[in-house]
């Protein structure tokens, strides 16, 4: 809401005291929790400094039904109870005790964030930083390729994949998209087509997770340093730029678009990020990046470098006549930290009060 003319927009200080007075002209907003309604502020102010640091798009608005959530915070937060091996309840401002069922040790925390998904599914997560995962100590390196026919490819000669959906659901997509296009707008069957296909998307973001989680884990506890070339995936991830023909003012030239965005589906599809950002959280200052220029061009034998050498998803080189796995052979060189200059990485700080990602289903 900044305008040049306005002079500075109020800090969090200044909202929270703001609130405070509305709350006290306004009953609906003192129905609500103070907290709640605080820490949103909180999170506004976050998303604010994000923006304006350059690291995260600006805030965007909020939306009934996209990622619905809240956070307790100080002593109201420290009122949780397990109830059996299974379950706990919570005692929520406002709300009264809730049960929750357990899918971990409870930590100690102070805070907490309860929120709700788009399939209607909600979780409490509990900020809590647990300790990493201790090297095993054998000395072991280990270079993953991550790519798109294959998700991780390792030095090791794992190709690892990442669980996506079945044949049989891709189809049902595809049929719910077509009927989604024809549901008439506001319809209550655009309701239900709508909701079916989100089932099916946050069914596929489970397995992409459970997959990740898992895979980083082992990848901790097996290995005590792992290279990953170093890809920026919000980048590499991004609309390619409109292409202006240079005979005809105001028009483009095919800019392979679609394509790109299908390869973009891939990446993501794969959890590439993710699966280096719990990396570097559970193996902390493991995780080497290494420079991911001429990787799968490099023979991983004698290091003759050509482009020529890859043909798909098989490496030949050209010089020794070395063949492998084409992913296998990036893996390999990536494990080497060939073609490169590798620097270590700094373990991941992470302040103890900030709260934690929620990475997992709870
Ligand atoms: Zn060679």
């Amino acid at each position: 809401m900044w305008t040049r003319d306005k002079g500075p927009t109020p800090g969090f200080v200044e909202q929270a005291r703001q609130l405070t007075e509305a709350r006290a002209v306004f009953g609906w907003l003192r129905d609500g929790s103070q907290t709640v309604q605080q820490q949103a502020l909180r999170d506004f102010d976050q998303a604010r400094r994000n923006f304006f640091a350059g690291s995260h798009h600006r805030p965007t608005w909020r939306k009934a039904g996209r990622r619905e959530g809240f956070r307790i915070v100080g002593p109201q937060a420290g009122r949780v109870e397990q109830v059996s091996r299974k379950w706990a309840r919570v005692l929520v401002p406002k709300v009264g005790w809730v049960r929750f069922r357990v899918s971990r040790a409870l930590p100690e925390s102070r805070s907490y964030r309860i929120t709700r998904d788009r399939v209607g599914r909600w979780h409490i997560a509990f900020a809590a930083v647990p300790d990493p995962i201790p090297a095993p100590g054998n000395g072991a390196v280990v270079g993953v390729d991550r790519g798109v026919t294959v998700s991780a490819a390792l030095s090791t000669g794992e190709l690892l994949n990442c669980p996506r959906l079945s044949e049989s659901e891709r189809r049902r997509l595809v049929h719910l998209q077509r009927r989604l296009a024809r549901a008439q707008r506001g319809s209550n069957r655009r309701k239900r087509v709508k909701a079916a296909i989100a089932k099916l998307h946050a069914r596929a973001a489970d397995r992409r997770k459970d997959w990740v989680e898992k895979t980083s884990t082992d990848f901790a506890r097996r290995f005590d340093v792992i290279r990953v070339e170093d890809l920026r995936v919000p980048q590499m991830t991004r609309r390619p730029k409109p292409k202006p023909d240079p005979a005809k003012a105001g028009s483009y030239l095919p800019n392979r678009r679609r394509a790109k965005a299908g390869l973009n589906r891939g990446i993501l599809n794969n959890g590439w990020g993710l699966l280096v950002q719990r990396l570097e959280h559970k193996a902390a200052g493991r995780v080497e990046k290494i420079t991911a220029a001429y990787t799968s061009q490099t023979c991983s034998r004698c290091g003759h470098c050509a482009p020529g050498n890859r043909e798909n998803q098989a490496f030949r080189c050209q010089s020794c006549g070395h063949s492998d796995h084409a992913d296998l052979n990036a893996a390999i060189n990536i494990a080497a930290g060939r073609a490169v200059s590798a620097r270590r990485d700094k373990p991941v700080r992470m302040s103890v009060k900030r709260e934690p990602q929620l990475t997992t289903s709870t």
